[in-house]
């Protein structure tokens, strides 16, 4: 003798499966199982203009110093250097600019020691 988990109903031992449960699944077809809901990306914070206006001043310095550096060699004075040297830096900072702000306007992803921290902050919602 043995007892249906679903329905409840008693069964001799010789029954493997439940008439009661078998017959309500050909009448009722069980709905297929819902698909799981896709994971959402996390988003992912955006650079702060701070940073990126950093990162265009800073390719611009550099850009300027390369020019500079190129320009004199290349037996301009150093005052022409300096003024056609503006216009590498300018470049410099508008590809640099370019890049951070829309090619790739995302905060690097966090490393997975950057995870750990993060966790051991957070309470444990689990046991
Ligand atoms: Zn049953």
């Amino acid at each position: 003798m043995w007892v249906c988990s679903k329905c409840g109903e008693a069964h001799q031992d010789q029954f493997k499966e439940c008439w009661k449960c078998v017959g309500a699944e050909i009448e009722e077809p069980a709905p297929p199982p819902e698909p799981a809901p896709a994971e959402a990306e996390p988003e992912r914070p955006l650079r702060s203009n701070g940073s990126v206006v950093l990162r265009t001043v800073i390719a611009a310095v550099v850009g300027w110093c390369l020019g500079f550096a190129v320009l004199q060699r290349y037996g301009m004075s150093a005052s022409d250097a300096a003024t056609n040297a503006l216009g590498v830096g300018l470049f410099f900072a508008g590809v640099v600019g370019f890049f951070a702000w829309v090619v790739f306007p995302f905060e690097p992803a966090p490393s997975a020691a950057d995870d750990k921290q993060a966790d051991a902050g957070k309470p444990e919602s689990s046991v």
